[in-house]
């Protein structure tokens, strides 16, 4: 057997001891970075030497470099933004993933991923339940399923008015709107920007005190326009409280007209796996395109999206390319056909693995356990004194406020008071959350995402904020 040089070995050998390490030592290291800019780029931001180095030796010094400028997102006490753990399973199947080395391109490249990847995409259809014929794609991200299930949506709407986008572009086509909520991701209107709508055919509007799309706003646009190429953008979890779009009483109106509805579903499409939270996607299987990640809530490493289009045909359009030097698989599934990348990792490997370590029970409970986690984090946080809770937690997401306690302080004096307890809740490294404006109020997020967030570390993270507004 052939094997491995000393060099190789002992490269992976560190790299994994050193894996070990960094995991095992997030509950006594700070959350927050501790090093400063400039510090990492004393060490990081140096010449590239003209001679190499042994690998084993640039992993050891890698490790020291980087030092005090990871986060702790890969631990229970991360509640910034929505950032998601890694599984067990996912993390040890992404090591694999880089030496395969698979070009997942397509069948030919790489026919175990194409496989993988194949059995990924009907695992997710049924989970989150949408339609079994959907086709999917598997991307870096939520933002990228936005631009593979647009460009699904672009073909679609106007191949209907005798446009063939994919030859012509939008030059002197039928102008698309987009209709969506206030609430919309920003990652939206990059995927908008990217495919040459422009951010000024997004038009948004009012929601409900539940932060809900109105249904009367949306039925007063398009009843103005009936005949306009219209994508609607519903959201299932916005990032600030997790709201989900009321989809029975949306989808039919926006179908009425036509219109092509996209749902953005980066963390909470996973509600459809929970017995208990299922009723807030109820009706989303009447969409046209879904969205989701697998690097936020499924735990699965960086990076990793869904993009999910209920007409095959119209998804193949958009991205389908054929050349002459492919060989082109006629049985089996070649990926470049759905995603907008060439070359790619074989990013399905660790969505099969932590689907298969989770289980069906073990995902409904890591959600359902997360929710708790969130909910219980806000509210007790929410009832220490100069604290309230701005948003009780439905799903994973929820928001805390802290009040200046001096008589007469003004809502611009809470707004200061919210974010300078973050700060110093970040200083005591021992947890992450960050800010956010929600109605025109400062408020700290509370998002939890992580597998490892277990109620002894609720309870060390309540105690460490206690502290920090008591002083
Ligand atoms: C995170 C997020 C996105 C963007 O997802 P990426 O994986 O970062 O591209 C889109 N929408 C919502 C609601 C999100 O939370």
């Amino acid at each position: 057997m052939e094997k491995l040089s000393p060099e190789f070995r002992q490269a992976l050998d560190a790299a994994c001891k050193n894996a070990i390490a960094h995991l095992e030592s997030l509950d006594q290291t700070s959350v927050s970075a501790t090093a400063e800019l400039e510090t990492l780029r004393g060490r990081l931001l140096k010449p590239l030497a003209r001679e190499g180095a042994p690998p084993q030796q640039i992993i050891e010094q890698l490790v020291d470099d980087v030092s005090g400028g990871l986060l702790g997102t890969a631990g229970g006490r991360f509640f910034g933004w929505v950032i998601g753990g890694v599984l067990p399973a996912a993390m040890a199947a992404d090591w694999l993933t880089s030496a395969w080395q698979q070009n997942a391109a397509m069948y030919a490249c790489s026919p175990a991923a194409s496989v993988v990847e194949e059995t990924v995409g009907s695992w997710l259809k049924d989970l989150l339940q949408l339609p079994p014929t959907a086709s999917f794609a598997l991307v870096s991200g939520c933002q990228m399923a936005h631009v593979t299930c647009l460009a699904a949506a672009r073909h679609a709407l106007l191949a209907k008015r005798g446009w063939d986008v994919e030859a012509l572009g939008l030059f002197g086509a039928p102008p698309i709107r987009i209709l969506s909520s206030s609430e919309l991701h920003g990652s939206f209107e990059r995927a908008v920007r990217l495919l040459g709508f422009g951010r000024e055919c997004v038009r948004t509007l009012p929601v409900d005190d539940d932060g809900r799309l109105l249904a009367t706003a949306l039925t007063s646009v398009l009843e103005k326009d009936t005949s306009a190429p219209t994508i609607v953008l519903l959201q299932a979890g916005d990032i600030n409280i997790g709201a989900y779009d009321s989809f029975p009483t949306l989808i039919p109106i926006a179908k009425r007209f036509n219109a092509w509805v996209h749902v953005d579903g980066a963390f909470g499409l996973w509600a459809a796996v929970s017995p208990r939270l299922q009723h807030l996607v109820t009706g989303i299987e009447l969409a046209d395109s879904w969205a989701t990640d697998g690097h936020k809530w499924l735990n699965v490493p960086f990076d990793s999206g869904f993009a999910f289009v209920a007409d095959p045909e119209a998804h193949r359009s958009s991205l389908s390319i054929r050349a002459s030097y492919l060989t082109h698989a006629t049985e089996a599934r070649d990926q470049v056909d759905w995603n907008p990348e060439w070359s790619r990792r074989g990013r399905c490997f660790a969505a099969y693995a932590a689907l298969r370590q989770l289980g069906r029970d073990g995902l409904a409970d890591l959600i359902e356990r997360c929710c708790r986690h969130a909910h219980e984090l806000v509210m007790r946080i929410g009832a220490l004194p100069g604290a309230e809770v701005a948003w009780e937690p439905v799903i994973n997401q929820g928001l805390v406020r802290f009040l200046d306690q001096r008589a007469g302080a003004t809502a611009a004096d809470h707004d200061r008071r919210t974010d300078e307890v973050i700060a110093r809740i970040l200083e005591t490294g021992e947890a992450f959350f960050g800010g956010t404006t929600w109605r025109g109020r400062r408020a700290m997020r509370v998002s939890v995402c992580n597998w490892r967030t277990d109620d002894a570390q609720v309870a060390r993270v309540v105690r460490a904020v206690k502290e920090v507004i008591s002083n």
